[in-house]
């Protein structure tokens, strides 16, 4: 009787403390800026229609118990092949005419990060970063030092050429921003960021922007949140942003919509730009401050939304 008893309380137990369903949450971003809304439908639409494949590609990954950090990558490695946004194939040109490429990422569980710029012959320069991040005991490798470490690792390599896309060339000299990132919680409860861009049009030759710098364009912390940036990188390095909002919400005790609004609103300039982010709990946030940001999100509660303007 007693032992009946005992096996009683003990299922009692574990049935009223039984998990929920484990949360995940993702979001995307394409790129901020001067995005007229003038825009014609049938290329709104691409944009969309890009948006809404990169976000299937990274809840499916999510929803079915996978990595946020393979959520990061997938979207962002589905973005960099599609010529519409300025990251791998569609990345911008410099002054110079060719293109050097950006991107970083990071684990919100363990701090391990990853990074490269100046790169000209990397396909999936998101991947390179995951490599410096798994492969070596280094967070950040630049222009040809990046290179040889893409030969080591065996990264897929594309003549500068590659990035060549008439689109581009068209906008050469008009001041077009863009860049892409992904956040996610994943439900291990683990953050990760990453961003990666071909930097800004017409850059000069070694310019670095903040895409490739942990705690400017991207950051992730457990603790707090998962952040990646876009718009004018020189204002997102000097307010070290990302990892701002981090520790607002860390060590300021503000919500993730309160963080990232402070320093999207308060520090930084209007037209500078927005970030994507999501926090432990799985809420989302995604401010901006210039004309428009493509993004697009989704968590398990059902919410689910892509966008360019306001
Ligand atoms: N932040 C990127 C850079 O400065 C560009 C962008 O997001 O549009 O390189």
């Amino acid at each position: 009787m007693k032992q009946l008893l005992i096996f009683l309380l003990i299922v009692g137990i574990s049935c009223s403390s039984a998990k929920p369903d484990k949360n995940y949450a993702i979001a995307i971003h394409g790129g901020a800026g001067t995005i007229s809304k003038d825009m014609p439908d049938s290329i709104r639409i691409k944009y969309e229609k890009s948006l809404r494949a990169a976000l299937d590609m990274g809840t499916n990954i999510l929803k079915n118990g996978g990595r946020s950090l393979d959520a990061v990558m997938s979207v962002i490695v589905y973005l960099e092949n599609d010529p519409l946004f300025n990251a791998g194939k569609g990345a911008v040109y410099t002054a110079e005419g060719t293109h050097e490429l950006d991107a970083s990422i990071m684990d919100g569980k363990t701090y391990a990060c990853g990074a490269i710029t100046g790169v000209t012959t990397v396909k999936n320069p998101i991947l390179l970063a995951y490599d410096v991040m798994m492969k070596s005991k280094h967070v950040l490798f630049a222009g040809p030092g990046a290179e040889k470490f893409a030969d080591k690792v065996g990264a897929p390599r594309v003549p500068n050429t590659y990035f060549d896309t008439e689109n581009r060339f068209e906008q050469w000299n008009k001041s077009k921003k863009g860049t892409v990132g992904c956040v996610a919680l994943d439900q291990e409860g683990n953050l990760a960021a990453g961003t990666s861009t071909g930097g800004m049009m017409n850059k000069e030759f070694g310019r670095v922007g903040d895409a490739p710098i942990i705690g400017a364009g991207t950051y992730a912390d457990n603790l707090s949140c998962a952040v990646s940036a876009t718009g004018s990188g020189e204002e997102f390095i000097r307010h070290g942003v990302a990892k701002t909002i981090s520790d607002i919400m860390k060590y300021g005790k503000k919500s993730l919509k309160e963080a990232g609004e402070s320093v999207i609103f308060q520090i930084l300039k209007t037209g500078d730009g927005g970030i994507i982010s999501v926090d432990k709990d799985g809420n989302i946030a995604m401010p901006f401050n210039s004309l428009g940001m493509y993004r697009a999100a989704a968590n398990s509660k059902g919410f689910e939304t892509i966008k360019i303007w306001e």
